[in-house]
């Protein structure tokens, strides 16, 4: 990390390689599935407020709130 980019357009996130979970950088673990392989490499993002009233949130399996990545390493997910 000695080197800065140019600011991002997308939030300092990074998404969970086994459930598309996004995490703050700073996150060492996913807190939805508890895994720590992580990736930058993501697009698209569904967050989910009320899992239990949203059907995109039953359709992708989530039971809380979280924030989800649409694609993870160029698959979609
Ligand atoms: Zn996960």
């Amino acid at each position: 990390m000695s080197q800065r980019r140019a600011p991002s357009r997308r939030p300092p996130l990074k998404a969970c390689k086994e459930c598309a979970t996004l995490a703050y950088r700073d996150v060492e673990r996913c807190e939805n599935c508890g895994s720590t392989n992580f990736t930058d490499d993501w697009e698209g993002m569904i967050v989910v407020i009320r899992p239990e009233s949203s059907a995109v949130a039953r359709h992708v399996g989530l039971s809380k709130s979280l924030m989800r990545a649409i694609k993870v390493s160029g698959k979609v997910v």
